[in-house]
């Protein structure tokens, strides 16, 4: 691989932006990888933002409060003694309510799962 730049110097790495190959001479790096000129390693910093960006939003990043978690497990809870009680008074309204509340509990469960996973890694 020669660097697109040079033609007589081997290439040392792969822009990340637009996966032309570089030299090290031609090579910006930092933690974010490598870039082949000033432009693609602003567009790289901005990707590897966006990617950081939405870790948050999935609430992958440690250290996160999992309010979802928690809202559906605290909801969970009156929703299946609810639509038990109805239930078994003969009202099958408490039908719906009690599926409701075990769909809750499931979610919640499994995101819990999930939190436990994650926090491992932290
Ligand atoms: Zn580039
Ligand atoms: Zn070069």
């Amino acid at each position: 691989m020669i660097c697109y730049n040079h033609n007589e110097i081997q290439a040392v790495a792969v822009c990340k932006n637009c996966f032309k190959a570089i030299c090290k001479e031609c090579t910006i790096s930092d933690d974010n990888g490598f870039a082949c000129s000033e432009k693609c390693h602003e567009e790289i910093v901005v990707y590897q933002s966006m990617i950081e960006k939405s870790k948050t939003m999935y609430g992958v990043k440690p250290g996160r409060a999992p309010v979802m978690t928690i809202l559906l497990l605290v909801a969970g809870f009156p929703f299946l003694c609810f639509g038990a009680f109805s239930l078994v008074n003969g009202d099958w309204i408490g039908l719906f309510t009690l599926v409701m509340g075990i769909i809750f509990l499931v979610i919640g469960t499994i995101s819990y799962i999930n939190m436990k996973k994650t926090g491992i890694r932290s």
